[in-house]
């Protein structure tokens, strides 16, 4: 646990009173990093902001104008545990765009799809169960998991997405070890942290094993409509309906001050899932649903997605020419969409124990410990370029490329002792 939240015990007079579960909750290395690197000097390739200045304000404010006039009275007041209708019928247009076909009663709004997936780890996880995740996997989905005390188990992801027959393996060993399998959870197009996007040749097997072995799918995908040349494959959920439950979000085709997601899952899931979002928040917030519902109907939300593809397109060629310029021997992913680069680190350098070199080098990365569960990933980083401007990506990596040379010549004269593993 971080110091300050040491400190911060010491002083609780309330120690004693928490729940077991409480202790389940740490400060992410990624909300860890935010205090750092919003300084305006250092650059940072850390968190996975969207870019929000992308959007078009004053259309917004004619939106917003325009959604209280008409609907002000209902967007203030509390509204329905499964949301908007008329936002969940819009929300099918946009799901149909993955090959999904949907209807209103099966979806449910959300506070952001990460108040999703806590509704269903609340719904499925018991102490000790098991989720099958990618390696790596979405640090908040880790927490969410961990905070359930499941145990992550990571299989094998390789550059067309997790490999079927490392799931099955996985599947074989767990089920013989009498461990408790409640679901896989997946990103499959342009994941986070990795960028990779699952082939579809890979979908239709993992769904195979899956509704062989009787396994719920959990397809989290905020980043499907931000691809950078050709479309992904159809969605898992276009695949298999009974099987598997889909997870949206404005957050990255929008703006995450919204905190608008949502949840398509088959109808008893469903039922049960309204329940508990009713639970947790009475109902998801009407004015944030109603000002989406206002701006999907009256503004070219398609034409802003193909903006925001646009510049993301810049920025994830912006980061890659400069790792092929400054860190040329370096693996790297090459995402076709999304926000996100997975970066293999030299030998014997652990990218935790380096992170405040970099920050005194003005540079901030996510460490590759942040999404695994199990303790390893110091031999990778994360490079997020979604947020700094393409000059402040080639600045960042090549200041990178100076901490992670400093560290590989280090090794090479002293051993693995000189550097930092
Ligand atoms: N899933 C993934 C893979 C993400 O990257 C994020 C945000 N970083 C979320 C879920 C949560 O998104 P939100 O709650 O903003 O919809």
């Amino acid at each position: 646990m971080p110091q300050e939240n040491n400190q911060a015990n010491n002083l609780d007079r309330w120690l004693d009173s928490y729940a077991d579960r409480a202790s389940t909750l740490s400060v992410s290395e990624v909300r860890a990093l935010f205090a750092v690197v919003s300084r305006p000097e250092v650059v940072s390739l850390a968190g996975g902001m969207p870019f929000v200045s992308a959007l078009p304000k004053d259309l917004l404010t004619k939106s917003f104008n325009e959604m209280m006039a008409k609907r002000g009275d209902l967007a203030l007041q509390y509204g329905g545990g499964q949301g908007d209708v008329v936002l969940r019928d819009q929300i099918r247009d946009l799901m149909a765009l993955e090959g999904i076909s949907s209807s209103v009663e099966d979806l449910i709004v959300t506070t952001g799809s990460q108040h999703g997936l806590d509704l269903l780890a609340g719904l499925f996880l018991d102490q000790g169960d098991v989720v099958l995740a990618e390696a790596p996997s979405y640090v908040g989905a880790l927490g969410i998991f961990h905070h359930y005390e499941a145990h992550v188990e990571h299989v094998f992801t390789d550059d067309d997405g997790i490999s079927p027959e490392a799931l099955q393996e996985s599947i074989d060993r767990l089920r013989e070890q009498k461990r408790k399998i409640k679901f896989l959870y997946l990103v499959p197009n342009f994941g986070n942290p990795s960028g990779v996007t699952l082939s579809a040749e890979r979908r239709s097997r993992v769904i195979e094993i899956c509704r062989r072995e009787h396994i719920l799918v959990i397809e989290d995908n905020p980043y499907g409509l931000l691809y950078f040349d050709q479309k992904p494959p159809n969605a898992l959920r276009s695949m298999d309906e009974d099987g598997v439950i889909y997870l949206g979000s404005f957050s990255k085709i929008f703006a995450p001050g919204f905190r608008v997601g949502y949840v398509l899952a088959p109808p008893a899931i469903r039922d049960k899932m309204v329940l508990a979002n009713e639970s947790a928040i009475l109902s998801p917030s009407m004015f944030s649903q109603m000002l989406i519902s206002e701006y999907l109907a009256n503004c070219d939300w398609e034409a802003q997605i193909e903006t925001f593809r646009g510049v993301y397109r810049e920025r994830r060629d912006a980061a890659l020419e400069a790792m092929a310029e400054y860190l040329p021997n370096l693996k790297t992913t090459r995402p076709a969409g999304g926000f996100y680069l997975w970066v293999t680190l030299p030998e014997g350098i652990d990218s935790k124990a380096m992170l405040p070199l970099a920050v005194s080098e003005l540079v901030a990365y996510t460490p590759g410990t942040a999404f695994f569960g199990n303790g390893t990933g110091q031999a990778n980083l994360r490079i997020s370029f979604s947020y700094p401007t393409p000059d402040n990506i080639k600045l960042g990596v090549r200041r990178l490329a100076n901490v992670i040379n400093r560290q590989t010549e280090l090794i090479e004269t002293f051993g693995t002792k000189g550097g930092n593993r």
